[in-house]
């Protein structure tokens, strides 16, 4: 059976007091939990919220990273400059990033491998927007996003990856998928990455569901036969209203 994972995405928020006091909160109310937590926090924060998770049970990740090593690009932070200090998971291309700051599925695809030069693990967004779903075209825009983003990367380091369907509608809009249609969507993404790895292969990937996930909604969503936990943005703000979705089965 495949582990739930669930990951708070705090965007840009939070300053380093905030997350220190928000991880004080939240450890102890999510040790017992059966499923694996991880914050993607601000790089601001990284340092501080490591320290911080020591002797807990939450993981942490970044949310975006350069491809290169290290070079000329200023302002940018590297997959191994984010492992040098402990780093564990890396969001790539959330919807954000493709929408506001250029990034494609190629750029995605460099991404992941640079990330997993350095054994970072990296969390991988995919998601239709709203016109696409209403075209009926869902299955085949996620299904090209999968092809290009994966492209060149071997079966034993896809098990090293998360995937996060979020319909790019449903995020920060307080709009949920029906757990029927995140479920179905899910399922043609591991339809086609049987097609590509096989479904033994395809079978152990964890995929999350991603878009206005809360407490009211999470127990339902995430007992679905292919969905794997969540990606949370809004609802990872709030210590104890995260830790509800954590515990989601408590
Ligand atoms: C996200 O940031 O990935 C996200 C799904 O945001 P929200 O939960 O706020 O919709």
């Amino acid at each position: 059976m495949r582990r739930k994972v669930i990951a708070g995405n705090w965007k840009m928020n939070m300053l380093p007091n905030e997350a220190i006091n928000f991880i004080d909160e939240l450890a102890p109310i999510v040790k017992d939990t059966k499923h694996e937590v991880i914050l993607c926090v601000p790089y601001t924060d990284l340092f501080y919220a490591l320290l911080n998770v020591q002797e807990t049970n939450i993981k942490i990740g970044a949310q975006n990273m350069h491809w290169e090593e290290n070079g000329a690009y200023t302002g940018e932070v590297s997959g191994k400059m984010l492992k040098s200090i402990g780093v564990e998971y890396v969001i790539i291309g959330h919807s954000e990033r493709r929408q506001y700051f250029a990034e494609t599925d190629e750029t995605v695809n460099k991404k992941i491998k640079s990330a997993l030069a350095v054994e970072l693990k990296p969390i991988v967004c995919v998601g239709e927007t709203l016109e696409q779903r209403e075209s009926g075209v869902t299955e085949q825009i996620i299904t090209e996003q999968i092809e290009k983003a994966f492209e060149g990367i071997s079966a034993t380091e896809l098990e090293k990856i998360i995937i996060a369907y979020e319909p790019i509608w449903a995020i920060g809009t307080g709009k949920t998928a029906t757990k029927e249609d995140a479920n179905t969507t899910i399922m043609q993404i591991r339809k086609k990455l049987a097609e590509m790895y096989g479904q033994n292969e395809a079978n152990g990937v964890i995929i999350q569901y991603g878009g206005s996930v809360k407490s009211s909604n999470a127990k339902e969503l995430f007992e679905m036969s292919d969905i794997d936990g969540g990606l949370v943005g809004g609802a990872s703000l709030k210590a104890e209203e995260f830790s509800k979705i954590v515990n989601f089965d408590i």
